[in-house]
């Protein structure tokens, strides 16, 4: 039985440049890959086009390339593109390309499902198959990239990790794609264009902070009240608002930098003076700006979007306290491609 072969993105620059001294050729050989897996993001050793034909081929004895592929392509009204993106091994993610009047943003997945449950979104019924490997969140980037060069005549802007998965929880893997992405010998996009967003997962951010990541953190708060945000975000009962707000004043403290909350006002479940005067208190910590999201709801059950009237109360009342507040319209409704609707419905 043959050996099953490598995945040769799983290598780092060093050890191709091994790889090729191993086999009696320069290690430069090992750069000239790295460049065309990574920067020309070659999905075969064919293309390889500066590399003899006898390189190509002891490549292709010793490695493959997993890619992922379009598997279809949906385009909304509004210029929304959402993708099906099939992995190696044949399951699904969906990614997003949203295009304003100034800029493409790429809201890519993290993980095969999501490990877990919020109840107002569609992906939190897809349970947790995997996680994503760091090329396979790169070549979701790269992908719209082509995209936005094709239908925008631009090249993508912004980058969001707000697909399917929660990203703090296949954190090694975002960190690895994001220094990829950011990377000259990558795609050379800078950090401040992307952003990770995630339910709260104190440990991590903390760890960020540690690291020192020049990314932006957004929260996915939807709650400021424990009982409200852990009927809507169960976790919120292993990982509590208080350990939350901890890990964001550290956050803060170490990297100086504004947190964005994501936050939907539903009908009947958070749309009451205390719930407003909840959220004013909890972004009175650290600065921060909130972001409210139109929401797209999944069925006709409890999940509705508030009325315009609650919507503007929470808009008065941020504002009255100087917090700074977006107002965020979904775009792509009519192909499932907004906020909280990814769930691989084809
Ligand atoms: S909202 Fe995000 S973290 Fe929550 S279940 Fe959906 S994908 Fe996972």
């Amino acid at each position: 039985m043959t050996a099953k072969k490598k995945d040769i993105r799983a290598l780092t620059k060093e050890q191709l440049r091994d790889f090729f001294v191993e086999n009696g050729d320069k290690a430069f050989r090992g750069n000239q890959v790295y460049e065309w897996l990574w920067h020309k993001a070659a999905h075969s050793f064919n293309d390889m086009t500066s590399l003899s034909k006898a390189t190509r081929q002891m490549l292709d004895d010793n490695f493959v390339i997993n890619h992922i592929e379009v598997d279809t392509m949906q385009r909304s009204n509004d210029g929304t593109i959402k993708n099906a993106i099939k992995l190696h091994d044949g399951l699904i993610v969906e990614s997003v390309l949203i295009p304003t009047e100034t800029r493409t943003t790429a809201c890519v997945s993290s993980q095969v499902g999501c490990s877990l449950d919020c109840k107002f979104c569609a992906t939190a019924r897809l349970k947790r198959m995997r996680n994503l490997n760091a090329d396979e969140i790169y070549d979701q980037v790269v992908a719209i990239d082509k995209q936005s060069r094709l239908y925008h005549n631009h090249k993508l802007s912004n980058i969001v990790f707000m697909g399917m998965g929660e990203p703090l929880m296949n954190y090694n893997n975002v960190i690895k794609a994001i220094d990829k992405i950011t990377s000259p010998e990558g795609l050379g996009m800078a950090a401040r264009r992307i952003t990770v967003s995630t339910s709260g997962v104190p440990k991590i951010i903390k760890k960020m902070a540690d690291d020192e990541v020049r990314f932006n953190l957004a929260v996915s708060l939807h709650s400021a009240i424990e009982e409200v945000r852990t009927s809507i975000m169960p976790f919120n009962a292993t990982f509590p608002l208080k350990d939350l707000r901890e890990a964001l004043e550290y956050w803060y403290e170490k990297t100086k930098r504004k947190v964005t909350y994501e936050y939907v006002v539903w009908n009947g479940i958070n749309d009451r003076k205390e719930d407003i005067n909840a959220l004013v208190e909890f972004c009175k910590y650290i600065p921060c700006k909130v972001n409210l999201i139109e929401y797209n709801p999944i069925d006709d059950g409890e999940f509705q979007q508030a009325s315009e009237r609650a919507i503007n109360n929470y808009i008065s009342n941020l504002e009255m306290n100087d917090i700074v507040v977006n107002v965020r319209r979904s775009r792509g409704k009519d192909i499932d491609a907004a906020c909280g609707q990814l769930a691989n419905k084809s």
